[in-house]
This record gives C-alpha cells, structure tokens and sequence, in this order.
C-alpha cells in the first residue's frame, strides 16, 4: 500500500482551532507536515473571536513533536489571509496544501432570512476560501506544485431546509473547484472538495444523538488526507461520514434532440422524462463537453 506522506510538506489549515479543522490540522503534522493552524475563534454563527483557539491545537501539535503556527485572521479579510501566506512563507518557505475548512451557520428559512446573514455565509465559506486559494495560488505555479481542499456540504449538494445561504455557498465552491482543477492541471495543482458529515458543534441541533455517536468527526480525516496527498486525485467531490467514503458526481444525461420548432417546448414538456432518463449519463470533464454533447446530437439528427 502507498504511504501517506508529508514530511517536508507545508499546510494551511482554516478554521482549525476546533471541531474537523482542528482534526484535520493534527492529522497533517502528525505525518510530518508543517502546519499553520488558522482560527478566528468565534461562535458557530460567526461572531466573537479568541486568538487562544488557533494556539491551543498549535500547542498539540508541538507537545506530539510536530511543527506549527497559529494565525488568528478572518478568512473573509484579504489583506490578512494574504499576510498568513506570507508569514507560512518565511518560516518555512512554501505553502504545498491548502484545507479550506472555516465556516459559520447562520440558518433561517428563505422567507425569513436577511440578506445580511446570506452574504455573510458566502463571504466566509465562498470568498473565504478565494481569498487562501488566490494568495497561494502563485506560490504553487512556482512551485508547480499545490494540493487545495475546499470543504463543501451535504447542503450544497443536494439540499437541507433553512440553509439557503450555506448551500449556495457551498455548492459555490465545488464550482469553484472545477475550474480551478483544470486551470492547475498544468501546474500539478490538484484540487479537490470534501462534503463532511460529522457530530461538531455546527451539527450538534441537526441530529439526533444516537447518529451524532456514530459520526466521530475523525472518521472524515482520511479522506481529507487522500485528497491533500502527494498521490491526491484532482476534481474529486470526497463525501465521507461515520467511516463511509463516497464520491459525488456532476452528471449530465444524454438527453433528447428535438430541434427548434414554434411546438419545441411542447415535445420537450412530453419527452421530459427521457431527457431525465439517467441511463448512459456521463461526468463532463470540462464545460465545453456538455456544449459538445448538445452539437453532437444536432449533427447526428440532420444525417
Ligand atoms: P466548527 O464550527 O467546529 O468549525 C468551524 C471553524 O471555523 C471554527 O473553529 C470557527 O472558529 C472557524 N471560523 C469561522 N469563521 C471563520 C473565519 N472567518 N476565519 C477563520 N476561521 C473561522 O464546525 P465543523 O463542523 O468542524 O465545520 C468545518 C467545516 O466543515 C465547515 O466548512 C463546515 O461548513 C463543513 N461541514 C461540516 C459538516 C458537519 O457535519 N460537521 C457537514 C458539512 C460541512
């Protein structure tokens, strides 16, 4: 079997002075990463802030015989992230990974929700990891090298009442992802998404105890480790909880031909479901391959 390594490896870890950050930062400089521990320490809805957070896990790591800093910066302050980067620079003089774990819940149904609280979540969540993302980015062309993580959700995925602004955010970022995938091929910069399901603070309300025991935060490290590693994939969406890995997929239908008559939308009313039909569904590699699938099926109809 293929050993997980990150000795010599520098990593950034936000949000990690508590719950699956606070894990994964651990789990990085336990196999021998140097690690910045980024945490605002704040409540689970984003406000307050303690440096002491961030400190706390830097000491563990220390006191197992690793290497770490703490970084209190907000990920939603630019010039801040930008001056985490630089200070993971001059101590160890690269950043190679990056887990992009800090958020906040500020839940309410749509109806209710004010617009404050939706833009907060998407700074934190989606701007937040733009922010990491694009102060280490060129740091990792250089070094044409760079493993990048964004933390999505279940949320964003497929959905959960009261949480319109954190799946958009979320669902943000695996889009996020997928350009950034291609656009770091090129560089070895390999980015990939985990959608966690862990008892932390943030799920403590969500779910009922019994499933709240079987979701040990720790069983959602190692697909944090394989997605981060030297022998990572690039545009995975890891899903992993209570033990359980799987992968989640962006998936196109065949679909139906029906070119453009005054009648189209019609035919397309009846014939939707065979366009939903997922049967010989495909994964499109880039965007263009649903643009191509589409040209494809045109020319086919004109033979
Ligand atoms: P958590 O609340 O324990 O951890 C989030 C951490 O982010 C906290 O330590 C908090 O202080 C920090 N943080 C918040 N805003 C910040 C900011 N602006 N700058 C820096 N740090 C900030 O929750 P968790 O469950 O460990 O969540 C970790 C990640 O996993 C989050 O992105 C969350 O959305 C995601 N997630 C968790 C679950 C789950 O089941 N726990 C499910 C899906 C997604």
């Amino acid at each position: 079997m293929d050993k997980i390594d990150f000795t010599g490896r520098v990593a950034i870890v936000t949000g990690a002075g508590g719950g699956l950050g606070r894990l994964h930062a651990l789990a990085l400089a336990a196999r021998g990463a140097k690690v910045v521990v980024n945490d605002l320490g704040g409540s689970v809805d984003g406000s307050g802030g303690s440096a002491s957070a961030a400190q706390k896990v830097v000491d563990e790591i220390r006191a197992a015989g690793g290497q770490a800093l703490a970084n209190g910066a907000s990920v939603t302050d630019w010039d801040a992230v930008q001056a985490m980067v630089q200070q993971a620079m001059d101590a160890w003089g690269r950043v190679d990974i990056v887990v992009n774990n800090a958020g906040i819940l500020r839940d309410k149904s749509f109806a209710k929700m004010e617009l404050a609280d939706f833009r907060l979540v998407l700074d934190v969540h989606l701007m937040g990891a733009v922010h990491l993302t694009k102060a280490v980015w060129p740091h990792m062309v250089a070094a044409k090298y760079g493993r990048i993580l964004m933390t999505t959700s279940s949320t964003g995925l497929y959905g959960n009442f009261g949480q319109s602004n954190y799946g958009a955010a979320k669902m943000a970022l695996v889009g996020l992802m997928q350009t950034l995938s291609i656009e770091g091929a090129k560089h070895d910069i390999r980015v990939n998404c985990l959608a966690p399901t862990a008892a932390t603070r943030m799920t403590e309300g969500l779910l009922p105890p019994e499933v709240l025991d079987a979701l040990r935060p720790e069983a959602v490290v190692p697909a944090m480790l394989v997605a981060v590693s030297e022998q990572a994939p690039s545009r995975m969406i890891f899903a992993a909880g209570a033990g359980t890995y799987e992968a989640a997929h962006v998936t196109l239908t065949r679909g139906v031909h029906l070119g453009v008559t005054p009648d189209t939308p019609e035919r397309l009313l009846a014939a939707l479901p065979r366009m939903a039909d997922r049967s010989g569904e495909t994964v499109p590699q880039s965007g263009a391959e649903q643009g191509s699938n589409e040209v494809r099926q045109a020319l086919a109809a004109r033979r």
